[in-house]
């Protein structure tokens, strides 16, 4: 009953436009429409996170864009399904990724007006950790450094605001109020709906076999067609290294488990009540959202967790057994007992992932080596990618339009991992 109550009031107060299958319909008529052409000013390969984004900004720039998708759009056998990313400002992973943030940030609100839909939810994140926190320093430094709101709270303060968890007294305690979620189908799919608006022509079902560089641009090929384009721009996630033989040995992909269970108390983890959170305990780090309305979110009802660690390896993402592990199910289950203890009574699903992980985890986001600018790659998101987004695509745009960028991505070379 509790349940029904919490679908009825909130579906109607956080759909602010289409839900995501009505978009799914109207994107996907569009597509239809586009006009056949083989030659186009630039070749996006893998329109999900990054991909839509880029036919999006290339679009947005009056460029003749061809995106061509080997699934649907969107899809679950990628790195962008399961209904919900985090975006968070206060970078724990390193400070100069910050500048970059606030331009997602601010292209994600771009986006959101143009539209009239609601892709970010700012439900506040809260960060636990150890002392000593490695992490926890670089998101305090990132905070000072861009002064970026960042609250501390007492252990006394934490119980009484967030009472669902149960943390050692000694933990450290944060609070980025303007973090939140985003939704990655919905932002797929509006972001692809406004390039098609505006001539790009977008192809899901079609796979890309193969590339050629030659002295005019580039030759795409696939079973229905052959295509050309002066720029190509990559963005096959965790398939870049069949076409990237070149970026291959430093592009690493993992399996990652999602799960949606139900807690004991519903309505205190409905979203408007609970935030996104991040915790680390003993070198593993967990995070999880709110619980989010099914049919305006799309994908499955509950509590979702899950555990960002490189996961077990996957040579061929085609061919990855994605059915849920045992195992995985266990350690999100026993993390949940402990820290959330209203968190859990069973779970209801279960879901795969992809990591495309870097050595030093950070992303690759540059003119490929060797080609001089025709080729843009984005890749190796190492499971902290998709709130950059709404940014990537941009940057994306200018390397392969103007050949450089005025965005900060010097973090982000392809030539560092040496010879
Ligand atoms: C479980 C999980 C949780 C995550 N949580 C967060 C989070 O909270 N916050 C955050 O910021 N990030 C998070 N991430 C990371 C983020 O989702 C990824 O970094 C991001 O989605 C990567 O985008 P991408 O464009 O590289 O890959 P994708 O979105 O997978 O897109 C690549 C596309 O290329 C297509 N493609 C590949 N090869 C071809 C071909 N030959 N022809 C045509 N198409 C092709 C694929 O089908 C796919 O659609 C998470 C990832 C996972 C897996």
């Amino acid at each position: 009953m509790k349940r029904r109550e919490f679908l009825y009031k909130t579906s109607a107060t956080v759909t602010a436009g289409l839900t995501v299958p009505e978009l799914y319909a109207r994107v996907h008529r569009n597509m239809e429409k586009a006009p056949t052409s083989t030659s186009f000013d630039v070749i996006v390969i893998g329109v999900g996170s990054m991909g839509a984004s880029a036919c999006y900004h290339l679009a947005r720039r009056g460029y003749r864009v061809l995106g061509l998708e080997q699934y649907d759009i969107p899809h679950e056998l990628g790195s962008h399904g399961g209904q919900s990313r985090i975006i968070r400002k206060a970078y724990g992973e390193a400070t100069g990724y910050v500048p970059l943030l606030e331009r997602a940030y601010e292209n994600w609100k771009t986006l959101e007006s143009e539209t009239g839909a609601q892709v970010y939810f700012e439900t506040g994140l809260t960060y636990f950790g150890p002392p000593g926190s490695a992490f926890l320093q670089t998101v305090r430094e990132s905070a000072e450094t861009y002064n970026i709101p960042l609250n501390e709270l007492s252990p006394e303060a934490c119980r009484e605001k967030y009472p669902q968890f149960a943390l050692p007294e000694d933990y450290q305690r944060l609070e980025e109020p303007e973090a939140g979620l985003l939704t990655p189908e919905r932002s797929i799919l509006l972001m692809a709906e406004q390039a098609l608006l505006r001539g790009a022509v977008i192809r899901s079902g079609e796979p890309v076999l193969g590339w050629e560089h030659t002295t005019g641009g580039v030759v795409v090929r696939t079973p229905r067609e052959t295509y050309r384009a002066g720029k190509l721009v990559v963005t096959a996630g965790a398939w870049a290294r069949e076409l990237l033989p070149a970026l291959a040995p430093q592009l690493h992909v993992t399996r990652q488990a999602l799960a949606w269970v139900q807690p004991a108390a519903w309505d205190r983890f409905a979203l408007g009540t609970f935030p996104c959170w991040l915790l680390e305990h003993e070198g593993r780090d967990f995070y999880g959202f709110p619980i989010l309305p099914a049919g305006a979110f799309g994908g499955p009802l509950g509590l979702k967790l899950a555990q960002h660690y490189p996961g077990e390896a996957v040579a061929d993402p085609t061919a990855a057994d994605r059915s849920p592990r045992k195992a995985e199910e266990e350690a999100l289950v026993n993390f949940l007992k402990q820290f959330l203890p209203q968190g859990y009574t069973q779970t209801l699903a279960m879901k795969t992932c992809l990591y495309t992980n870097t050595p030093d985890g950070h992303f690759v986001v540059d003119p490929l080596p060797g080609y001089g600018k025709d080729v843009v790659v984005a890749a190796g998101f190492s499971g902290h990618g998709f709130k950059f987004a709404s940014a990537i695509g941009e940057v994306l745009a200018d390397l392969a339009m103007e050949g450089a960028t005025d965005l900060p991505i010097d973090l982000l070379r392809a030539d560092r991992f040496g010879g």
